[in-house]
């Protein structure tokens, strides 16, 4: 039987840890499983967090072993290496997909429940690997794909425009990577097309602006890794949003990624797109408007996407 209330992360390292930290603040769960090849560590983590538990609310958090996790309503999935400086996403392929062939079996011959939500990079591609190896159906194996993406777009656009960026509709699609779309033809602030919202700003350079936030959300994760070697509070606090949704059925629109089944006209690639999540995982791939462009640009990340996936012999 699945427990709404419970969470397991797979991974402990500054991804795993993080999402720990914040899931616990939140108090969305009473019970916590972390699970990592090194025990140590996840023994440490446990510590070290419950040790704040009095500052926050009652929860049972603890290192454990798959025995111990097959009832949990969502099993994050961090377990990977993160990027170096200067790799790509891509890159990190074949090595990280290694790693999930020795976690999902684990999960699948258990006969797992409940969500798996897969965090690891480069994250589509791992999604599409851990859907295919778990033979889950493709609602309740989902990636955190653009979910941080949105966020930095959100932000860096709330700063350039001065304005709260919970105001704003916008959202990038598309490879949690170099091949992602930000969807600027239905995005706006307050229900004001972006455009004229901007010029309401003084802002009327629309071109530059919009290429000069596209590539600042793109490059961001690469920047951090360069000064600072990892990311993690972001996509800690993008993972209790998804984490939200599903526990409180909030029916919320994530940019999350799922293995497509023809939607947008595309198949067998996994990518993201804004999706309604809630108790069952994704219900219903929200279909975003998209002009001709942002169209075309969607199919060449699906490609990139196929491309990458075949290089490990997963279709
Ligand atoms: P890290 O090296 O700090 O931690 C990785 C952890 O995984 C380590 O504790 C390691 O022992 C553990 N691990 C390795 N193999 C394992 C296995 N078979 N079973 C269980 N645990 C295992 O790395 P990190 O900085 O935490 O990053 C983790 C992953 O998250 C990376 O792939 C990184 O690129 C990714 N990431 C994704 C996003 C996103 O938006 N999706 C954002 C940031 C980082």
């Amino acid at each position: 039987m699945i427990n709404s209330r419970k969470v397991a992360i797979i991974g402990c390292g500054m991804v795993g840890a993080t999402t720990a930290y914040t899931l616990m603040q939140h108090g969305l769960f009473s019970e916590m499983v972390l699970v990592d090849v090194n025990k140590e560590r996840a023994e440490g983590e446990a510590m070290d967090i419950n040790h704040g538990m009095t500052f926050a609310s009652p929860m049972d958090i603890y290192a454990g072993d798959y025995d111990d996790i097959m009832d949990a309503a969502i099993i994050v999935v961090t377990a990977g290496a993160g990027q170096k400086p200067g790799e790509t996403r891509l890159d990190l392929v074949k090595k990280n997909a290694g790693i999930l062939g020795t976690i999902i079996p684990e999960i699948a011959k258990r006969h797992y429940e409940g969500i798996l939500l897969i965090v690891a990079n480069p994250v589509d591609i791992l999604t599409h690997v851990a859907q295919k190896m778990s033979g889950l159906p493709r609602n309740r194996v989902f990636g955190s794909g653009t979910v941080l993406d949105t966020a930095r777009l959100k932000f860096l656009l709330g700063r350039h425009l001065n304005v709260d960026n919970r105001n704003i509709e916008a959202y990038i699609i598309g490879e949690h990577g170099d091949s992602e779309i930000p969807v600027w033809s239905s995005a706006n602030v307050g229900g004001v097309p972006i455009h004229d919202f901007c010029e309401m700003r003084g802002f009327y350079n629309h071109e530059k602006a919009m290429e000069e936030i596209a590539n600042g959300v793109k490059n961001s994760a690469y920047e951090i890794i360069r000064k600072k070697k990892a990311t993690y509070y972001g996509i800690a606090m993008g993972v209790q949003r998804i984490c939200e949704a599903i526990v409180r059925d909030e029916k919320s629109i994530l940019p999350v990624s799922i293995y497509l089944d023809g939607e947008f006209g595309l198949e067998g690639a996994t990518l993201s797109l804004p999706s309604i999540v809630g108790k069952n995982g994704i219900e219903k791939i929200v279909p975003i408007s998209l002009s001709e462009e942002e169209q075309k640009a969607l199919a060449h990340s699906a490609e990139v996407l196929k491309e990458t996936a075949a290089t490990i012999g997963v279709k």
